[in-house]
């Protein structure tokens, strides 16, 4: 019988980022999520931002993880090859006097914060709204692929002996002897400890657990992804001024060189899914900070959802449940939190952050296309699967798409092979190259056409066959 030092319920950036670390200082841990990849709760679908850290409120740990976060990811990313741009972030408005406690509040945090007038945004932005007279720009701000970093925490703490378990639902838990046996419908774990970070089902485990359950809200955010071929010039992220609903309304370059617009602030029962009144209501705020944003570049729209908890996040150790500790509310900045909350919660486990000898290092993700000549020059001699295009818009080939699939962690689905390559994220938007992935997970997998999957469970890309087709 195997017992794990850890056992992480929901592999978020936030368990990821757990899972990294604890596998990191030589700690067993098992990662386990009732989806089929990493990542597709509110790790997916988010601005993307890797935030400086001004906005929280001095002193939270909201503020404190932000900003260590933020100190951490530059040093991360370059280990774990994740592109990360540093490209800073503007709030603009009209009123000196809440840039002006913005500023203060920066600074508090201790973050590198400056107040720019009209002429200084328009040079930085020069289609800024008419009606924008003072900004607080931060350099220190990135963009990141935010389900690019939690797949390859993943793969890394893999490499490094933790464990991962997908499509695990819970039954039950119970404790003997200091020991937790956690019943899933598939198997078994045992664990001396137990980290609940499922974001928004944090308290449908909780009462599993018998921890306690906190006063969650859930606001869904929605999100127009602009085309590459866009030419909006604007550099860095945008805010306006922010409100108690959130940071409002943004544009943002992402790091693949898309732009995101967006995102909205409501009420919602979980389910991530866009609506017209909200796609409507991102074109009217947007036109209060960029002026003739052409909406016809919008190439897709999505969703995500925030799990909010008062005005902080929720990081403790459960009094009703001695080994437990849960993460609640981890809405934004949860996602420039992470790698801090992961040290935050070494903490409370009583581990001292103390990192192995000999730690792997995982192979980045490198498209073909970004390669340099000499290497695609080597691939080619090597493999002939990179001389065969899959994704048109994005210029995936085959050998990307294998090298996704031949990862520490196996996925099965199209949309983990899209989030790994970027195949299907273009113009098109997976019109060309949906069923190439779907044949090379088919042979990766050895399974049947209907066994693949879009997403989760019961997104099955096909019901069953019409006919036998062979295929080459
Ligand atoms: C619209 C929006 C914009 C945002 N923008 C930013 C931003 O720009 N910058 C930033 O720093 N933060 C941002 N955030 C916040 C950030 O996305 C979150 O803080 C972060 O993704 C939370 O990660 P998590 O791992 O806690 O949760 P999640 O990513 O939601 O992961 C929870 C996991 O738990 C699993 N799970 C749930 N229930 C169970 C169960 N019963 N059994 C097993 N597994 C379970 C789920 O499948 C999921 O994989 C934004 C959030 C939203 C929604």
């Amino acid at each position: 019988m195997k017992v794990f030092d850890c056992l992480i319920v929901g592999a978020g950036v936030v368990g990821a980022s757990i899972f990294n670390k604890l596998s990191r200082i030589g700690k067993s841990a098992l990662m386990l999520d009732k989806a089929s990849d990493v990542a597709t709760g509110a790790s997916k679908a988010n601005s993307g931002l890797v935030h400086a850290g001004f906005d929280p409120i001095p002193n939270s740990l909201m503020a404190k993880l932000n900003v260590q976060g933020n100190q951490l990811y530059p040093k991360l990313c370059a280990r774990l090859g994740v592109p990360l741009k540093k490209c800073g972030a503007l709030v603009v408005g009209d009123s000196p006097e809440k840039i002006d406690n913005l500023f203060v509040r920066g600074k508090q945090n201790g973050v590198k914060v400056e107040k720019w007038n009209r002429q200084q945004i328009e040079s930085k932005i020069p289609e800024i709204a008419d009606g924008i007279s003072v900004g607080l720009f931060a350099e220190n701000a990135y963009v990141v692929s935010p389900y690019l970093f939690a797949i390859a925490l993943t793969d890394e703490g893999i490499l490094n002996g933790g464990q991962v378990a997908l499509e695990e639902d819970l039954v039950s838990v119970k404790k003997v002897d200091d020991v937790f046996e956690v019943k899933t419908r598939k198997n078994t774990f045992f664990a001396k400890n137990i980290i609940n970070s499922a974001g928004a089902g944090v308290n449908e485990v909780a009462k599993i657990l018998g921890a306690e359950i906190f006063p969650l809200q859930l606001r869904r955010g929605e999100y127009f992804v602009f085309d590459k071929g866009c030419a909006l010039d604007v550099p860095c992220t945008v805010f306006p001024l922010p409100t108690a609903l959130g940071k409002g309304v943004l544009v943002t370059p992402t790091v693949d060189g898309n732009f995101l617009i967006g995102p909205t602030s409501e009420l919602c029962d979980g389910d991530a899914i866009t609506t017209a009144q909200g796609l409507s209501s991102i074109k009217s705020k947007t036109n209060l900070i960029i002026k003739n944003l052409n909406f016809c570049h919008a190439i897709r729209e999505f969703s995500g959802v925030r799990v909010v908890c008062g005005e902080d996040f929720v990081i403790e150790k459960s009094k009703a449940v001695d080994g437990v500790i849960t993460l609640a509310g981890i809405c934004s900045p949860g996602l420039s939190a992470a790698p801090a909350i992961a040290e935050y919660v070494l903490q409370l486990l009583g581990f001292e952050n103390k990192e192995k000898d000999n730690l792997k290092q995982i192979q980045p993700y490198v498209m073909f296309k970004d390669m340099t000549k000499l290497q695609q020059q080597q691939c080619l001699k090597t493999n002939k699967a990179y001389g065969q295009i899959v994704c048109k818009c994005e210029k995936i080939t085959k050998g990307d798409v294998l090298f996704a699939l031949n990862r520490p962690l196996e996925v099965h689905s199209v949309d983990a092979v899209k989030r790994r390559t970027n195949a299907g994220m273009g113009r098109c938007q997976g019109g060309f190259c949906f069923t190439k992935v779907v044949r090379e997970i088919m042979k990766a997998r050895n399974i049947q056409y209907e066994k693949v999957l879009k997403e989760n469970r019961g997104s099955e890309v096909a019901v069953g066959a019409l006919r036998e087709v062979k295929h080459d």
